[in-house]
């Protein structure tokens, strides 16, 4: 059993002023390994008071200094890679190849944010005045539990390369994460005041953020009810917001695409971080014509998904993170059942041979259509839907028939035709025969997926706010 008694304000770790604990899980056995303190609306408002007292000096730091923080906080965060590793495996249950992707993630998007600044002009020119772009002020830095390390140091690397001072809001379920995290970033020697963490729940720590007058910016991360909140309680104050928030991502399987490429592709675009991720391709759209040569090899790939133990490297979905959500995920699976949809693969209750744990069975619905509630709400967990279409057009109308638009993914051995479907569908990021990332290139979502970009300069940009000033040219 692990105790988390610590929050991290002004460059130290301090005990919270909040006196309520909150038990932490190992969602693989369901049992408490851990507690943590948490910090309440009080201990916020002290990050916010630091933040503010680091930033004037922060803001005129040259763009080398904190190209030269930045790399500090790589170099740091590298440093603790195996222990993050063994925490994102104990605490979150992510399988043994993901989770070791997500150590290192933690670490990347800080070297990432290094090149993008070494890159960036803060100073252009328009007509005859002169545009600088300045940081935006104290950032507030909401993040979920489901990438927890790798959005802590994102958000931060982003505020931090634009000259923001910050508070991060993590998840509180996520707080043995937070501890490792939060001592690197001490390790790599940043003023005071810079960065300030505070676990806390949304409702007290993350209101304050995202209600108080000294915070100029909310860079927030997770699902869309929440962030209309955020959005809603900025609003008094005009705060600049960047909101991350749900997917109902479509998977477009065009006539001509290579079944033995597109089925492993698309299970694992919809299986990746155990289900419980927002760029999951969770509607796959497949030609008619071909579907029922297309769930044949979709019932083979699931069979050989392994949900159950993290740690055994042949498991590709870990367990749900927590209790409510396996719940949750389960309500899906009999909606989707009750609904009319046939189930392919998978189903309700844990996977043969699991007695304990938050594991779900990788599960595939087809006969799906796009207004049944499986194909229409976020589910977060390891449940696909396919959606038979008749012709690109209503593949690509099915495709946009949805609230959400974070990503989609498109495969077909015509390129011409992939990045004509591409350019129609309303999503932040089209991905074309791939599942890789790209960190230079702009991540958020269209309608209600979210507002603003993260990654590369857009995700500087995000912290930063153009200011003309004529007569000096
Ligand atoms: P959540 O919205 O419940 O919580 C996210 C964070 O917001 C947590 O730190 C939480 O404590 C805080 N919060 C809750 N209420 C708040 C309030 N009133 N004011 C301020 N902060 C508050 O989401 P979650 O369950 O932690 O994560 C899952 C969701 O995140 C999913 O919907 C998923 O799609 C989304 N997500 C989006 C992205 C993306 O980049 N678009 C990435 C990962 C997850």
């Amino acid at each position: 059993m692990y105790t988390i008694d610590r929050i991290y304000i002004d460059g130290a770790f301090v005990t919270p002023h909040g006196e309520e604990w909150f038990d932490l899980f190992n969602p693989a056995t369901e049992r408490v390994t851990g507690r943590v303190r948490l910090a309440d609306a009080k201990d916020a408002r002290d990050a916010i008071a630091a933040a503010k007292r680091a930033f004037p000096a922060f803001a005129r730091t040259s763009q080398r200094a904190r190209i030269d923080m930045l790399r500090r906080m790589h170099a740091a965060v590298v440093a603790k890679e195996d222990e993050l590793y063994e925490a994102i495996i104990e605490e979150y249950g992510a399988p043994v190849s993901r989770g070791r992707w997500m150590a290192q993630h933690a670490s990347n998007v800080l070297s990432e944010a290094a090149r993008a600044l070494e890159q960036y002009g803060f100073t252009r020119q328009a007509g005859t005045a002169e545009v600088v772009m300045q940081p935006l002020g104290v950032a507030g830095l909401i993040t979920p539990w489901n990438s927890n390390a790798g959005f802590i140091c994102g958000k931060l690397a982003a505020a931090l390369a634009a000259g923001c001072t910050a508070v991060v809001k993590p998840s509180e379920m996520s707080a043995l994460q937070t501890q490792i995290v939060t001592q690197a970033l001490h390790d790599a020697d940043l003023p005071p005041g810079v960065f300030n963490i505070v676990t806390g729940r949304g409702d007290s720590v993350g209101a304050q953020i995202s209600s108080h007058p000294d915070v100029a910016k909310i860079s927030f991360t997770g699902s869309t009810a929440v962030g209309k909140t955020i959005l809603r309680t900025g609003a008094d104050t005009l705060k600049r917001v960047t909101l991350e928030l749900g997917g109902k991502s479509p998977v477009v399987v065009l006539d001509d695409a290579e079944f033995a490429q597109a089925v492993p592709l698309a299970i694992q675009a919809g299986f990746m971080n155990s289900g419980q991720a927002c760029i999951a391709g969770t509607r796959i759209l497949v030609p008619r014509p071909r579907l029922a040569e297309f769930e044949a090899l979709v019932r083979d790939e699931v069979a050989r998904t392994q949900s159950g133990d993290p740690r055994d490297p042949r498991t590709t979905v870990g367990p749900m993170v927590s209790q409510k959500q396996w719940e949750r995920v389960q309500r899906y699976i009999r909606i989707g059942i009750d609904e009319g949809a046939r189930l392919i693969a998978g189903g309700e209750g844990r996977p043969d041979g699991v007695a304990a744990g938050w594991f779900i069975r990788p599960t595939v619905f087809s006969d799906v259509t796009n207004d049944m509630t499986i194909a229409r709400e976020e589910i977060f967990g390891p449940v696909l839907a396919i959606i038979a279409y008749d012709d690109v057009e209503q593949a690509v109308a099915i495709a946009n028939d949805t609230n959400y638009g974070l990503q989609a993914y498109v495969f077909s051995q015509d390129t011409t035709r992939a990045r004509d479907v591409a350019s129609r569908i309303e999503a932040g990021r089209v991905l074309v025969n791939t599942l890789a990332h790209e960190p230079a290139a702009p991540f958020g979502g269209f309608k209600q997926s979210g507002i603003g970009r993260e990654y590369g300069t857009y995700g500087i940009e995000a912290f930063l706010e153009p200011k003309a000033v004529l007569g000096v040219l």
